[in-house]
């Protein structure tokens, strides 16, 4: 497709905001309390191309909790750090086809959590980052969310106490993870920085910035910062999406919208068109499978209006 101009994507992402603004399905998560007091009529749309402009619609201002996609970020420094293979052979880069925060996949695969991007693999990927310790280990893991968006992210110790003391499932995870050998650190520690590494805000700008580093081999958009090693992170991180990116929903997001996205319980998702930009929408309310309702919808309908598919050879 040719390459639209900024007037262009601004229709683009107004239209499509317009059109699912209304649509008032899904509920926000209910399981941490934070989330559950989020506004449910939120509802925010940004682009940011690989020249560094960003376009946005609605709420892209309001702040809210990263939640899963903080995976993508943390994936991306283990990539970086471990390799490629090692984060293959430790973790997995297949699909679960169970809920995010099952077990069964332990169960099934001899302790291997299979992929990075639900909470199993994500904790074991926590466990795989290079630190001495539990303060350079979130030290670390926060400076790449901040690097990839180019925002100054920041814990938000509400959410943080929100999650830390209704957290019994994830600590769960990390034992049998533990047990089972495939977790690198101290599992409670694992758990621990997990659980903050979701608990950071971001808006909805931020994690389009962050699709778009992404997008363009690791370069950061808006602040031109080389993130990620070029042509070797950020391939793998972008198949892992396309594989889990959204949950149990993966299949059916691949089959209607065609980029590897991801989502997160606190109502963000981001998609990636490679080589041409990222794509983010907030609005709290879930479907069953954890992903945002207006949020999936929208990025569809902006990726179809711009003709951006990657199994598309237009
Ligand atoms: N902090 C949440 C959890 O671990 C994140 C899950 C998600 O966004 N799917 O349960």
């Amino acid at each position: 497709p040719s390459k639209p101009d900024k007037a262009q994507l601004q229709e683009v992402i107004d239209c499509a905001r317009a059109t699912y603004i209304n649509l008032d399905e899904g509920e926000n998560a209910s399981y941490i309390p934070f989330l559950a007091r989020v506004p449910r009529y939120l509802c925010g749309l940004s682009i940011a191309t690989l020249d560094g402009d960003i376009i946005s619609a609605g709420d892209t201002d309001y702040r809210f909790a990263i939640e899963s996609i903080s995976k993508v970020a943390t994936l991306a420094l283990a990539l970086e750090d471990v390799g490629p293979d090692a984060v293959q052979k430790k973790v997995g880069a297949d699909p679960t086809g169970l809920p995010f925060n099952s077990v069964m996949a332990l169960e099934l695969h001899n302790g291997k959590p299979l992929s990075p991007l639900v909470n199993a693999g994500a904790i074991s990927t926590v466990s795989l980052v290079e630190a001495a310790d539990r303060e350079e280990r979130w030290a670390r893991i926060l400076l790449m969310q901040r690097k990839l968006t180019g925002g100054d992210i920041v814990l938000s110790s509400e959410v943080n106490g929100s999650e830390q003391t209704t957290n019994f499932h994830n600590r769960a995870i990390s034992w049998l993870l533990y047990s089972a050998e495939a977790l690198y650190c101290d599992p409670m520690e694992a758990c621990d920085i997990y659980t903050r590494q979701c608990s950071t805000l971001v808006d909805t700008r931020d994690l389009a910035v962050m699709a778009a580093t992404l997008a363009g081999g690791g370069v950061n958009p808006l602040t031109g910062e080389q993130v990620l090693s070029a042509d070797r992170t950020s391939p793998k991180v972008l198949a892992e999406m396309m594989m889990e990116g959204l949950y149990t929903s993966s299949g059916d997001w691949a089959y209607s919208v065609g980029l590897p996205g991801k989502s997160g319980v606190g109502g963000g998702v981001l998609a990636v068109v490679p080589g041409i930009m990222g794509i983010a929408a907030f609005s709290p309310p879930l479907d069953d499978a954890g992903n945002s309702v207006r949020g999936q919808k929208m990025i569809g309908k902006v990726a179809s209006a711009l003709d951006y598919n990657l199994f598309s050879t237009r």
